[in-house]
């Protein structure tokens, strides 16, 4: 009996991307974004996932996870997203990923690798249009032709990252990012493949304004809503969250009326009360602002949570649940039938956003996957 599981389901992450299809139509590209270890979930068992269901574009945020991502044996074509060390550019080119070129010395310095090593360098240029974060100036027609008659750089993609979903915002931002768009294809005698929608472009429906060969979509191939704002998720039955996270009851207890339990005697029974321990706590990446506020499933009941978590345990209130017993599953997050325990719920009682809950569950958890009944290939993931 497992301490601790946490589980992907193959049917839901398959649900997540028709749903993230529908939604931008058959022929816009996907580029799953597996950054921070795959939002929690695992980041080879979960790009794995996308990769046998037809996501035929990785982007990462850092170079060691592309590589981990070429390690695992996964060689489609993966995009790092963020700063890359010097040191690790020839492996990068050597292993044929993508980098996100943001400035005109990082170009340069890539150009220079990729002569050394013989090999092209593959990049997509990234135009900051108004979230004021990394970006070439889309005015600086200059830089970008110095860019672009570089040696050895292919530019395979042009893109930028909204800072919302606001029209008059997105309009703004789409209009400069236009502007470096048609520069960039006029240096070039092509255009590379334009992307610019995560997750909450996707949900709020902006590709039907846009249209792009490509999109970025994270947070909702786990089936959950945009991280800042989660009730943008399109009501489609599809999306349903791929992670889900259970252990057993250790222990049952009789606690007489009056009787403090947990550290710092932070709950006290009005009644008689039966309280379960169970062996998970802040370690695993529970929050621990669920301490009398969280809810988990024992018996098909949503019982609270009681006390404060600790780093190896909790305790929850099963008065309500007769026939509760010592082996019982408890459900931290998941699906059983009529009740859904979200990764919101614990963001919302923790005061953070959905994916700094999921990227701060324990990476030691194996990931397990369930997969669906037709798939053969048999495999193993830590
Ligand atoms: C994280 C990230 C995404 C994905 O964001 P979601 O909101 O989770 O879809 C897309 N593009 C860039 C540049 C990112 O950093």
């Amino acid at each position: 009996m497992n301490r601790l599981s946490v589980e992907l389901s193959e049917a839901a992450v398959v649900s997540n991307l028709a749903a993230v299809r529908r939604l931008v139509g058959p022929d816009t590209v996907l580029m799953g974004v597996v950054k921070a270890d795959a939002y929690g979930h695992g980041l080879v068992p979960f790009s794995r996932l996308l990769v046998r269901h037809g996501v035929g574009h990785l982007a990462v945020a850092h170079a060691e996870e592309a590589f981990r991502l070429r390690e695992a044996g996964i060689d489609v074509p993966v995009l790092v997203l963020g700063h890359v060390a010097a040191a690790d550019l020839p492996g990068l080119i050597r292993s044929g990923v993508r980098q996100t070129v943001y400035a005109e010395s990082q170009a340069r310095a890539l150009s220079r690798a990729a002569t050394a090593l013989g090999r092209p360098a593959r990049v997509h240029l990234e135009f900051d249009t108004g979230l004021c974060r990394y970006g070439l100036d889309p005015a600086d027609t200059d830089a970008l032709a110095r860019i672009t008659a570089l040696d050895d750089l292919v530019v395979e993609g042009l893109c930028t990252h909204l800072s919302g979903t606001a029209p008059e915002l997105v309009d703004e931002q789409l209009a400069r990012f236009d502007v470096a768009c048609r520069a960039a294809t006029a240096l070039l005698g092509r255009r590379p493949a334009r992307h610019v929608l995560a997750s909450p472009g996707i949900a709020a429906g902006l590709h039907r304004r846009t249209a792009m060969e490509m999109v970025r979509p994270g947070i909702l191939l786990y089936g959950l809503g945009p991280s800042h704002s989660p009730a943008l998720l399109p009501d489609l039955p599809e999306f349903r969250p791929v992670l889900s996270m259970t252990s057993r009851i250790e222990q049952l207890r009789q606690v007489p009326a009056g009787t403090p339990v947990g550290y710092g005697a932070s709950w006290t029974p009005a009644r008689p009360a039966v309280v379960a321990t169970v062996p998970v706590g802040f370690a695993d990446g529970l929050p621990k602002a669920l301490g009398g506020r969280g809810r988990v499933l024992v018996g098909g009941v949503r019982v609270p949570v009681v006390g404060q978590v600790g780093m190896g345990h909790l305790n929850v209130d099963v008065t309500r649940v007769p026939r509760a017993a010592t082996g019982d599953e408890v459900v931290l997050l998941g699906d059983r039938p009529g009740q859904r325990l979200g990764v919101q719920e614990w963001a919302d009682a923790a005061g953070t956003i959905n994916t700094e809950v999921l990227v701060r569950l324990a990476p030691a958890t194996p990931r397990t996957v369930r997969q669906l009944p037709y798939s053969t290939e048999q495999e193993r993931c830590a």
